[in-house]
């Protein structure tokens, strides 16, 4: 995707601060952090949202989701817990349109979110 911003981020096209990266997955710190730990993990394919998730990209889900356990363990909240969200279309927030979960942590984190 041409114009996605993390494809390009992903590709080393925009600057990004890396807290992990596999063949699949790309990590790192989200620009405006609403905790003292924010950051987006995303497939390094373009996947638009959940709702595009299939069986055609699901070795890329499954390594998303094998990849939240490894990165919580090198910013050391695995222990103290964190948060994973994905915010989907208008009304679920989402603002880019590359499918990424929000990992947040390093402080109390209430509920709901609201
Ligand atoms: P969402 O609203 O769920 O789509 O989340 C998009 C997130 O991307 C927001 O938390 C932004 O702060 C973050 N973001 C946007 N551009 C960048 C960027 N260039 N580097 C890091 N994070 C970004
Ligand atoms: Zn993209």
């Amino acid at each position: 995707m041409e114009d996605c911003i993390f494809c390009k981020i992903v590709k080393g096209d925009i600057p990004s601060e890396k807290v992990y990266e596999d063949d699949k997955v790309y990590a790192f710190k989200d620009l405006n952090p609403e905790a003292p730990i924010h950051v987006l993990i995303i497939p390094k394919m373009h996947i638009k949202s959940t709702n595009e998730i299939s069986e055609e990209n699901s070795s890329s889900i499954s390594n998303l989701f094998i990849s939240v356990a490894k990165i919580a363990k090198i910013l050391n909240i695995d222990e103290s817990g964190y948060r994973v969200v994905n915010n989907c279309g208008k009304q679920g927030g989402q603002t880019v349109e590359h499918l990424h979960f929000h990992m947040l942590g390093g402080r109390d984190l209430t509920w709901p979110p609201g």
